[in-house]
């Protein structure tokens, strides 16, 4: 997988299988090539189970917004799979790095490739640039969708088109409210 200096390929993939949670292993796999991945995984029986682990530690990240915790949180991450970086050639990519060891399981190299790519990310861009939908934040609506803000502005806040309107539309009423009384 290429990491490109955004790290934005990684931390889409992360808030993809947090936002629609694959029912097996093979979903997670075909997520994994959606977001261009290519490189073949060791199977172990766990594999569904501990991807899930590593998403609900990055859901931690995603829940503060305290930028020395965030920190905190993905070096613990990176620390749990480190490997030295190495570059590699596999699958005709061309050469890249690789921020783990060759033979991982599926989860290792999720949990390498995402707290690497969100580390990426959250440096380059800006560390408050990671959040759930703030359409969410509303009494009674249920969007928990993970946004990862890649806009040049940087100031994305929704996960969908859908959830800016239904947004909008309350604050509409809102002040609609407000000025009738
Ligand atoms: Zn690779
Ligand atoms: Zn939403």
């Amino acid at each position: 997988m290429h990491l490109n200096p955004y790290g934005e390929y990684a931390v889409l993939l992360a808030a993809s299988l947090a936002n629609e949670w694959p029912t097996d292993r093979g979903g997670i796999v075909s997520r994994t090539r959606d977001f261009g991945m290519t490189m073949q995984f060791a199977q172990s029986p766990e594999d569904h189970e501990r991807s899930r682990d590593v998403i609900d530690d990055w859901l931690r990240v995603v829940d503060t917004d305290d930028a020395r915790e965030r920190a905190t949180l993905l070096n613990a991450h990176m620390a749990a799979v480190a490997a030295y970086p190495r570059l590699t050639d596999h699958d005709g990519e061309g050469w890249h790095l690789h921020y783990r060891d060759d033979d991982d399981t599926l989860s290792r190299v999720l949990q390498a490739v995402i707290s690497v790519g969100t580390a990426l990310h959250l440096t380059t861009r800006g560390m408050h640039r990671l959040s759930r939908c703030a359409a969410g934040r509303a009494p009674g609506d249920d969007c928990r969708n993970v946004v990862v803000d890649v806009t040049r502005n940087g100031r994305q806040r929704y996960c969908s088109v859908r959830c800016a309107n239904r947004d909008a539309v309350r604050r509409h009423r809102a002040r609609g409210s407000l000025t009738a009384e």
